[in-house]
């Protein structure tokens, strides 16, 4: 067996084609199949190589390898002599320039994987046009060509193009092919129950990962989208989803994109990672943002990514939670100030900074036992201290464990930002 994915380079990949891409790509591994990448460019004037790349690279950081690849740009004599044929065999005529196939009278049945058999009348069908009078195929020509010659067996693609398959079984018929197989994946909505757009999900695949998604996150919220690996089983990695994926389980209504699900899946794989694999990742956002100069401490940044781990939707997210950790001096906003800065805070975060600087050595066990003993010294309740010491040391309300956060810190650091507040 043999898929294809055929991607028109007319723009970026978005979650629709990515979706696609994935299905193919699974349900070649599943049946020990192949999966050629076919790139559709026969319009010169909208086809860029900006958006080829882009392609190329999104299948590659998803993880999507191709076993062949062809571009329809180099193909043109193939679709000129097999247009020729349908002349010769007065099956097409010509008009100006333009090839056009006669459209025979009859009914077409489809063998649709996911949707059973599909029958459609030819009657409401116009001619086709297969060549255009510039000398470039059509879209249909083109496909039904290369889908033939290159032994697609199963044609798996959005539901979008349901209205192109009868078009062209009759081109393949024409041209005395078996026509393959079909399977149309659900559409994806958006949540508004409208079509994807912007605002929707509809954005590139490589944004997503300037937003710090994983690749593996985004590759499982994708076959959710029309696919399920098992109930309480949505978290899965691509092996594991080859395993049980079957073409005839796809979902005939419309899948729906959410931002919060997607967001939640990445988080899972976030959490299952690795510190090391994590920080790894986040090293070059941390560069980016300069919070990491070119040298630095590699073990203090996997301290602070594992305390972060656990509580991130994205790898953006770090950034948010954990600035405190890499500015210099950071910021408490006015309202945090008021409600737990004052003369006896202030006086308190003094004297932990003392009872700190002489813990040695400065891990969370140790910065504890120092927290406790002021707290039983001054005779107040520990929660009393715990949020007002956070705020000082990460100007934030939330977070992981203070302790954790105070060896994550560092010894200098914690100890200077609690003496600087006066
Ligand atoms: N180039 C077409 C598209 O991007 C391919 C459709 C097909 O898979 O036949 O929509």
């Amino acid at each position: 067996m043999k898929v294809r994915f055929a991607p028109s380079p007319t723009g970026y990949l978005h979650i629709g084609g990515a979706r696609t891409a994935l299905f193919n790509w699974m349900y070649a591994k599943a049946q020990k199949g192949q999966f050629v990448l076919r790139v559709e460019d026969t319009d010169l004037e909208r086809s860029k190589k900006k958006f080829l790349d882009e392609i190329l690279d999104s299948m590659k950081w998803l993880g999507l390898s191709w076993d062949e690849i062809y571009l329809q740009s180099e193909r043109f004599d193939i679709y000129r002599e097999y247009a020729e044929k349908l002349l010769t065999e007065k099956k097409a005529y010509k008009e100006g320039e333009a090839v056009i196939l006669k459209m025979p009278q009859k009914q077409i049945k489809i063998y649709d994987l996911i949707r059973d058999e599909i029958i459609f009348d030819t009657a409401t069908l116009k001619d086709q046009v297969l060549m255009k009078s510039d000398g470039s195929p059509t879209y249909s020509f083109a496909c039904v060509v290369d889908d033939a010659l290159m032994e697609i067996t199963h044609v798996v693609r959005g539901e979008d193009h349901i209205s192109n398959s009868p078009k062209q079984v009759i081109i393949y018929e024409a041209l005395g092919f078996k026509p393959p197989k079909f399977a149309h994946l659900p559409l994806i909505m958006g949540e508004d129950g409208g079509r994807l757009s912007k605002r929707t999900g509809a954005v590139a695949v490589s944004d997503y990962r300037k937003d710090g998604f994983l690749a593996q996150g985004v590759v499982n919220y994708l076959m959710l989208l029309g696919w399920s690996p098992g109930p309480n089983k949505e978290i899965v990695n691509l092996e594991k989803a080859v395993e049980s994926f079957s073409i005839k389980k796809v979902n005939k209504t419309s899948a729906v994109f959410s931002m919060d699900k997607l967001r939640w899946v990445n988080s899972q794989h976030i959490k299952q990672a690795s510190t090391e694999s994590i920080t790894e990742l986040l090293i070059p956002f941390l560069l980016e943002k300069g919070y990491l100069s070119e040298e630095f401490d590699r073990k203090r940044l996997e301290n602070v990514v594992s305390l972060f781990k656990g509580r991130l939707a994205t790898l953006a997210d770090f950034l948010d939670w954990a600035d405190f950790a890499f500015l210099e001096n950071i910021d408490v906003s006015d309202e945090n100030k008021k409600q737990f800065f004052n003369a006896e805070s202030v006086k308190r975060f003094h004297l932990l900074s003392k009872k700190l600087s002489n813990v040695d050595p400065f891990t969370a066990q140790e910065a504890e036992k120092g927290f406790r003993d002021l707290v039983k010294e001054l005779d107040i309740k520990a929660a009393d201290l715990v949020h007002p010491v956070r705020v000082a040391l990460t100007g934030k309300t939330i977070g992981p464990g203070l302790f954790e956060t105070m060896e994550a810190l560092g010894k200098e650091k914690t100890v200077c930002r609690l003496k600087q507040i006066s």
